[in-house]
């Protein structure tokens, strides 16, 4: 049996194209997105995968979606945590509405969801829990204390989940991307992302198929002796220790 796999911000970016690998690699796949229904509506049409939308940061939304795609697919076997945003700013110049919106769809989606799929998983005695922080949560960056604090946090909530789930068959694992091709970095200017490639020692910026190889790794059932761990996927801009 197809195993099932939801990847929220599924439909773009780095989500879409771990939706396409891992339908490619035989899972059931469910690409949840926000609010780009168009994006989301061109995804479905082009790749057969489901799209479903709610919030990440609305716990009663991630229940009710969680719902639906079970009942649509099946149980949850692989639940990708990938939405995320950014909303830069120093921090003397951060409003609140850009500390909290980070921290909502960034952090707090990370509970919202995987609080929804962990009692399953433990009662089939099986999961794969995969999320993706930031080579920025890794090391910090400037204009990003919501950001880098966000997804430092969820580096340290993947490494506690870990433990508690590491004898029923569950792993729980965190990706962190460097710089990748994608929507989040079009805003920068052409100066800023010279700068970015110039610190890069493989002297480009990452493509989603990158990303995804790590995640279908970590996916796999051959990967069940790996959880906790975080995955550094940057170009060796950053070695973490
Ligand atoms: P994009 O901006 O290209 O796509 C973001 C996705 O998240 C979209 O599908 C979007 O849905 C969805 N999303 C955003 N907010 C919500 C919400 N509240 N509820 C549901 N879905 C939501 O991002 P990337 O592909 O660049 O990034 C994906 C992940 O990788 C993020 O967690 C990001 O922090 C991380 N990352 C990205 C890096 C990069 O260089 N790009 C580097 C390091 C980490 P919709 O289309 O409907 O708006």
């Amino acid at each position: 049996m197809a195993r099932v796999a939801l990847v929220t911000g599924g439909t773009r970016g780095i989500g879409a194209g771990i939706s396409i690998a891992l339908k490619n690699a035989g899972f059931k796949v469910a690409a949840n997105y926000g609010g780009n229904e168009e994006t989301a509506h061109a995804f479905r049409e082009a790749t057969g995968i489901p799209v479903y939308k709610w919030d990440v940061c609305n716990f009663e939304s991630c229940a009710a979606g969680i719902a639906k795609v079970e009942s649509d697919l099946g149980p949850i076997d692989v639940l990708v945590n990938n939405a995320g945003i950014t909303r830069d700013a120093t921090l003397h110049r951060m409003s609140k509405d850009q500390w909290r919106e980070v921290i909502s769809t960034d952090l707090d989606s990370i509970f919202n969801m995987c609080r929804h799929v962990i009692e399953g998983m433990r009662a089939r005695n099986y999961g794969r829990i995969i999320s993706i922080a930031s080579i920025n949560g890794q090391k910090g960056q400037v204009g990003q204390t919501n950001y880098s604090a966000a997804k430092a946090g969820v580096i340290g909530f993947t490494k506690a989940l870990a433990q508690e789930n590491a004898a029923k068959g569950i792993t729980v694992n965190v990706v962190c991307p460097g710089y990748i091709n994608t929507d989040m970095m079009k805003d920068l200017r052409p100066e800023v992302l010279k700068g970015i490639i110039d610190t890069i020692p493989a002297g480009r910026l990452g493509s989603t198929d990158d990303i995804a190889g790590g995640v279908l790794y970590l996916a796999a059932e051959q990967a069940g002796f790996t959880t906790g761990a975080t995955l550094t996927i940057n170009g060796a801009q950053y070695i973490a220790g």
